[in-house]
């Protein structure tokens, strides 16, 4: 793959601080049961890079010490690290909401069983990756049969609640652009979703979370090869609104890879841009912890700290602006 770094370092994104550290967004590992085409970290079925129960115990201890009032799983598919349970009710007994990106097809999964209910047992909030409503443009993008695989799960959370209005148990889904372009109004293709994905298949949904895609990895890979980098670049900077600078997620979260490195965010983890907090050189979770001269750091709920911006900020601010919770 492509290193972007080079591409995205000379930035006049503007400088930003951290506020209140509320959310702990984690990701599980690599081990998934799909192999979709356009992952991000490359996950599938033999991927063996998944988080130790060590680092599992390092972050019940961090939520134990800091005001986490959010736990955001992904993966991979978080479901598979053997911990999964274990985090998820560690931190219901804290009193931390947890959220599943959850890649729907896992339920239906044999030896995945218990995990529907289990989720509703635990009011955990699922976000769902589901990039269209249209069966042949999701199987194109995620693999032959994920779609109807998809619907199917959709339909077994329903049936325990989820997406019901009447219910607090909350399914939101995820779209992002196929191409090079910014996602469409979020409002009016939630819209959309909600009737076609009612009409063709009886399905319930809460809310649809429209998301930029970043310039990096693989996306950002597949535009360098085929010479759309820079025009790309530009149409995020061309969009930039001021006014979502001061809502950009990595202001209130931290983004902790599968060996337990901290990150300001998924994308910078992705990019291997550590968090600079006190200019601590590749921060871990172990030094957040430990420490004595983070723990003044982490007390303030790292309020104040540099957040390492660079150009694929932009896909942040562009427009509408594109959080892990959709437009800002
Ligand atoms: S389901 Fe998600 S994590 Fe798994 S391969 Fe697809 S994009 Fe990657
Ligand atoms: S990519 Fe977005 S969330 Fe990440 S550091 Fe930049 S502005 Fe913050």
């Amino acid at each position: 793959m492509h290193d972007m770094l080079p591409l995205l370092k000379e930035t006049d994104f503007p400088a930003i601080t951290r506020d209140k550290m509320h959310t702990l967004q984690v990701n599980l590992g690599y081990l998934c049961n799909q192999t979709c085409f356009h992952c991000h970290v490359n996950a599938g079925p033999r991927r063996t890079e998944i988080m130790e129960k060590k680092t599992i115990a390092q972050l019940i201890h961090l939520m134990e010490i800091a005001d986490i009032k959010t736990l955001d799983l992904t993966g991979g598919a978080p479901e598979m690290n053997p911990h999964f349970r274990e985090l998820v009710l560690a931190a219901k007994v804290l009193g931390v909401h947890v959220i599943d990106r959850c890649n729907l097809t896992i339920i239906n999964e044999e030896g995945y069983e218990w995990l529907a209910s289990f989720l509703a047992d635990n009011a955990i909030e699922i976000a769902a990756s589901l990039p269209c409503y249209l069966e042949d443009n999701v199987d194109k993008q995620r693999g032959n049969g994920v779609f109807q695989t998809s619907i199917d799960a959709i339909k077994k959370l329903n049936a325990l609640g989820y997406g019901q209005a009447d219910h607090h148990l909350t399914l939101n889904l995820v779209y992002n652009p196929q191409g090079p372009g910014l996602p469409p109004s979020q409002e009016g293709l939630q819209a959309d979703y909600k009737r076609e994905l009612l009409t063709r298949y009886g399905i319930l949904f809460d809310e649809l979370f429209t998301i930029t895609n970043q310039p990096i990895a693989r996306f950002g890979s597949t535009l360098v090869s085929k010479g759309q980098f820079e025009d790309y670049m530009q149409l995020l900077k061309d969009n930039f609104q001021a006014s979502n600078v001061a809502g950009v997620m990595c202001r209130n979260l931290i983004s902790i890879d599968w060996r337990g490195y901290v990150y300001d965010c998924d994308f910078n983890q992705m990019l291997g841009l550590h968090a600079p907090i006190n200019s601590h050189p590749e921060l871990h979770i172990e030094d957040l912890i430990y420490k004595a001269e983070l723990q003044s750091a982490l007390k303030a709920g790292l309020k104040g700290q540099p957040i390492a911006v660079m150009n694929h900020c932009y896909a942040c601010t562009a427009g509408q602006g594109s959080s892990c919770g959709g437009a800002l």
